[in-house]
């Protein structure tokens, strides 16, 4: 498991472009926009559920704004398609949920 995503996490800047940084800016930090090609400061942490599934070989990963019950959804969704993958829900600095087994797909595991 890449351990830089932990701490990674999506802001809004103030050229209202937002995009994901690792680790996550606070309000008032000064970042770099790659569609402006320059630094403009953080307005608003975009702290949303942010789904990753950490199956190796898997890329699926999602961001479901401020809606947990759609996150576990679409969490849902992805499990019962692949039912041996596993997917780390993150929200804001909470500790992330761990989602998936082969028998229970919606069986949530916190520290795992
Ligand atoms: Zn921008
Ligand atoms: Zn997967």
């Amino acid at each position: 498991m890449p351990k830089t995503s932990a701490r990674a996490g999506r802001v809004r800047l103030s050229c209202d472009h937002i995009y994901e940084y690792d680790p996550r800016p606070i309000v008032g930090d000064v970042v770099y926009c790659r569609a402006h090609r320059d630094y403009y400061p953080v307005v608003l942490n975009a702290v949303e559920w942010h789904l990753r599934c950490i199956t190796s070989h898997c890329r699926y990963g999602a961001y479901l704004g401020d809606d947990k019950p759609q996150a576990m959804r679409m969490a849902g969704r992805h499990l019962a398609k692949f039912p041996s993958h596993t997917i780390k829900a993150d929200y804001g600095d909470q500790e992330p949920l761990i989602i998936g087994s082969a028998q229970m797909p919606l069986l949530i595991v916190t520290n795992p």
